[in-house]
């Protein structure tokens, strides 16, 4: 018979992966695998173990294999349909909590939600803001409204580019998004998880700047007076996108660094 040690010491796989795929496959709390990692396993088991192996080994991001990833302390189910939520992107989801501070019952757009996890965390975090959130791809759309059910978050979903996604709709105090950025001839595409992500929430096919300029050059309509707009961008974006911002009508238009200290998340007052 097999044991977790025997197929854990045969496996190819960094010690962290190998404990995460058989927690997704025992459903078993970290600790049990350590208890237990001489009791003998079923064929059935060690089989499903080595075929998520097998997809890791491969390159399949842990996310997508697992379905599952954690971001502002909550579980998003994630498929290849939806971008993966990175850590970076939480600085937009604060920056925007910090914004919405200051309102009793704020008007929140998000565009190109995806696994809605920036729209769903900003719901659950406020619980009196409408939160409105659109996406072009109906099956991003029908991860995050899994998402919103699943966590007990209030969103509402429409399907579109951008703000064409929202004819009819009201103003908005506040508009966040984390675009596609990445210019299409960067090489990170062909590298790592992007090579598994929807190439359309990676890259706007051109030079990384046409999502981010629409979204911002639009802005105005939806915005109300004194509304605001923070974007999540690049890490070589933070002065383009303050000029786009800047001949767009925003005002105190200001970047914020990430973790790593790298200028992520560019917003402004429109006025
Ligand atoms: N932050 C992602 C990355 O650099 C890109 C996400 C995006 O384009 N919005 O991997």
């Amino acid at each position: 018979m097999e044991t977790l040690r025997g197929v854990s010491l045969a496996s190819k796989l960094p010690r962290l992966e190998r404990q995460m795929l058989w927690q997704h496959v025992l459903q078993v709390p970290r600790s049990w695998l350590i208890a237990h990692d001489t009791d003998p396993l079923s064929s059935e088991t060690v089989a499903r173990f080595r075929a998520l192996e097998a997809q890791r080994l491969a390159g399949a991001p842990m996310a997508y294999i697992l379905g599952r990833r954690e971001f502002m302390g909550h579980d998003f189910d994630v498929s290849p349909a939806v971008l993966i939520p990175r850590p970076e992107t939480e600085l937009l989801v604060e920056t925007a909590l910090a914004s919405l501070k200051a309102h009793k019952a704020p008007r929140v757009l998000d565009l190109g939600t995806g696994s809605g996890a920036i729209a769903i965390s900003l719901a659950l975090e406020c619980p009196h803001a409408t939160v409105v959130a659109t996406d072009l791809s109906p099956d991003a759309l029908a991860v995050a409204r899994q998402n919103a059910a699943r966590l007990g978050a209030r969103v509402e979903f429409f399907s579109g580019s951008w703000y064409d996604a929202l004819s009819g709709h009201k103003f908005f105090d506040l508009i966040v998004s984390n675009p596609p950025y990445i210019s299409a001839c960067d090489s990170h595409l062909q590298e790592g998880d992007l090579r598994f992500e929807p190439v359309t929430a990676l890259t706007d096919g051109a030079d990384g700047l046409s999502a981010l300029r629409t979204i911002a050059q639009g802005a105005g309509q939806w915005l109300t007076p004194q509304g605001e707009l923070y974007m999540e961008h690049g890490w070589d974006q933070a002065q383009v996108v303050q000029d786009l911002l800047r001949s767009s009508g925003f005002t105190q238009i200001a970047s914020l660094p990430d973790l790593a200290g790298i200028d992520r998340v560019t917003g402004g007052i429109y006025n």
